[in-house]
């Protein structure tokens, strides 16, 4: 299974090592044509509006939106979960907006600009999922096909909407692989 993880800024390597570790060939992408053999995609936390200019200056922007409408699964973590949704609280910055979402960047305020929590997600099992949130961003609304797969004080930190799935914190950052391993099954799994 090929996943591609997209490697214009932010912590794109640290995915690509839990690909692997999963068992899926991991594929820095740059150029829209690196986009045409992978299953799907990673958009890697960062700084969300330094990686949407550069899609849009590289001509990512429009490729990825084309190879999902062929049926490639998307990935967002933190950076890469604001540019998914369809509306970013304050700001007109460039993004892919495919997930029916409202997203308020920077969300959990200056106490907790970084923390960690455990979140109970039944599509994971029995065991927590070990979260680390980092200048973080969640969901404030989404529409009628998205799933809300986990929260933290009624905030939807995990979210999923046919083949995207969002994540407001950094599992590439910890050892736990499940929800890498979760979208490589997504990934594979034909729409
Ligand atoms: N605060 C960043 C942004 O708004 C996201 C932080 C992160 O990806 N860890 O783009």
């Amino acid at each position: 299974m090929k996943i591609g993880v997209l490697a214009l800024q932010g912590a794109f390597r640290e995915h690509r090592w839990t690909l692997e570790r999963c068992g899926a060939e991991a594929i820095e992408i740059r150029r829209p044509d690196e986009l045409d053999d992978v299953a799907g995609l990673v958009i890697p936390g960062g700084e969300s509006t330094t990686i949407g200019k550069m899609m849009v200056d590289w001509g990512l922007m429009d490729k990825i939106k084309a190879r999902y409408a062929q049926g490639m699964a998307l990935y967002g973590t933190c950076a890469g979960m604001i540019l998914l949704c369809r509306e970013i609280i304050g700001s007109d910055q460039p993004r892919l907006g495919l997930m029916d979402a409202v997203v308020r960047r920077n969300a959990f305020g200056r106490q907790r600009e970084s923390f960690e929590a455990d979140l109970y997600v039944p599509e994971f099992g029995a065991e927590p999922v070990r979260a680390v949130f980092i200048r973080a961003p969640y969901i404030e609304q989404v529409g009628p096909q998205v799933a809300v797969m986990a929260k933290v004080n009624e905030k939807i930190v995990i979210a999923r909407q046919d083949k995207i799935l969002v994540t407001a914190f950094h599992p590439e950052l910890t050892q736990d692989d499940r929800i890498h391993q979760y979208f490589i099954q997504m990934a594979a799994d034909k729409a």
